[in-house]
């Protein structure tokens, strides 16, 4: 074998998953489409810690984002990257969204966060004065971080351990070799066939395109890939908030929400738009919805305060009219192939988790070698 593994995508997921095999010991090479680290998904995020309070219990979003959100912490500490425990407050505007809030409550505890505190009325005004609410819940373990920040020590760490990062190398092609390994064919410039013992997909949006291209994998294991673009306003002037400031949960995403980046910088997004080409153009018009949607909660919203900063595109693997999938980790255990795993549907809460997905993936690689 030319080389042990292969992680193919330098996001933030790739790139944890190559620090974690790297450091036990494994020889790793990240091949990376773009010209450099994070250039996909992971640089059009909110930047937010999630705590873990709104997935089904038990699903590996929830078991992953609570443990992965704890371990963040901990790296960001130790390692010096950026980050911020600002806390989070849901928010209702009415009776019905009290109720939602009650079962957001439960949710979060039946994944083991036990911090969240009810607010009424006026305690969440007390903590935040420009907020209307009828109620609201404090997330006291939420909180930012800088992505990119984030990215640079996991690639860092990843190249201590001894693994390489190849740039401007998109994998075109793979496949599985007797008795074991695989056959990757990168294009680029200077186009190159390998062999590896392992083959990680981490290639976000891209990763079930990719599956489908590993021949002798069968494409029953790889999911319909859907698109849900999501564009952020960002706000003219200072905000008047210190906390994350979310609505009661959409169906596709967490609804028009207020984040702050790490220079107080608030901005508001990302909406929901299904969509069939991957495109981050933003439509300023967009914006004339955000308008309604942050009044309910910040009626003080001036006309015009609202400018197109970004959008992101969530990589789904559940269509606009199905219930949200979990995140997707297939394995041997799934498909029968030794060495190889795919990692579907790796939207939010993907940054949060990032540490625990990799070690999940090295445990699926590495146990019971
Ligand atoms: C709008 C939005 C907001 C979000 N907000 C949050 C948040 O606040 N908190 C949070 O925890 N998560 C959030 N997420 C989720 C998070 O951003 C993702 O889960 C995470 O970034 C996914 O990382 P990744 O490494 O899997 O994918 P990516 O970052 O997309 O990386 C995949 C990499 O693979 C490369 N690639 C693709 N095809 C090939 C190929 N053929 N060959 C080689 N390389 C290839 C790409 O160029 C890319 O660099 C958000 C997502 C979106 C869309």
């Amino acid at each position: 074998m030319d080389i042990e593994c292969v992680v193919v995508g330098a996001g933030v997921v790739g790139l944890a998953t190559a620090r974690a095999l790297a450091q036990a010991g494994v020889e790793v090479l990240v091949v990376e489409q773009a010209a450099m680290i994070g250039s996909g998904t992971s640089s059009r995020s909110s930047e937010v810690i999630h705590a873990g309070i709104y997935y089904p219990a038990n699903s590996l979003k929830a078991k992953l984002c609570v443990q992965g959100k704890h371990l963040l912490y901990e790296y960001c500490q130790a390692n010096g990257v950026a980050h911020a425990r600002l806390g989070k407050l849901v928010v209702a505007t009415n009776e019905e969204e009290k109720g939602t809030l009650a079962g957001i409550i439960e949710k979060a505890r039946a994944n083991g966060v036990d911090d969240m505190q009810w607010l009424d009325q006026a305690q969440a005004q007390a903590l935040e004065p420009a907020l209307r609410c009828t109620a609201a819940l404090l997330s006291p373990s939420s909180g930012i971080v800088d992505s990119h920040g984030l990215m640079l020590a996991y690639q860092g760490d990843a190249e201590n351990a001894g693994a390489q990062c190849v740039f401007h190398s998109p994998l075109i092609h793979a496949r599985v070799l007797q008795p074991e390994g695989f056959e990757v064919s990168f294009g680029g410039s200077d186009p190159i066939t390998l062999s590896c013992k392992m083959l990680v997909n981490a290639a976000g949006l891209n990763a079930p395109l990719l599956a489908n291209r590993i021949e002798g994998l069968d494409p029953k294991f790889v999911p319909q890939a859907y698109m849900c673009k999501g564009s952020y306003f960002s706000l003219q002037g200072k905000a008047p908030f210190r906390h994350l400031i979310y609505p009661v949960p959409q169906r596709a995403g967490l609804g028009v929400h207020l984040t702050l980046d790490l220079g107080g910088q608030a901005k508001f997004g990302p909406d929901t738009q299904w969509i069939t080409e991957e495109n981050y153009d933003i439509d300023p018009s967009r914006g004339d919805s955000f308008y309604e949607a942050v009044r309910r909660y910040w009626p003080e919203l001036r006309d015009g305060a609202l400018q197109p900063d970004y959008t992101g595109i969530r990589p789904k693997i559940s269509g606009p009219d199905e219930p949200a999938a979990d995140f997707m980790i297939s394995d041997a255990s799934h498909h029968h192939i030794n060495g190889l795993v795919n990692l579907f549907g790796i939207e939010s809460p993907g940054i949060t988790s990032s540490l625990a997905l990799a070690l999940h993936v090295k445990s699926a690689l590495l146990d019971g070698r």
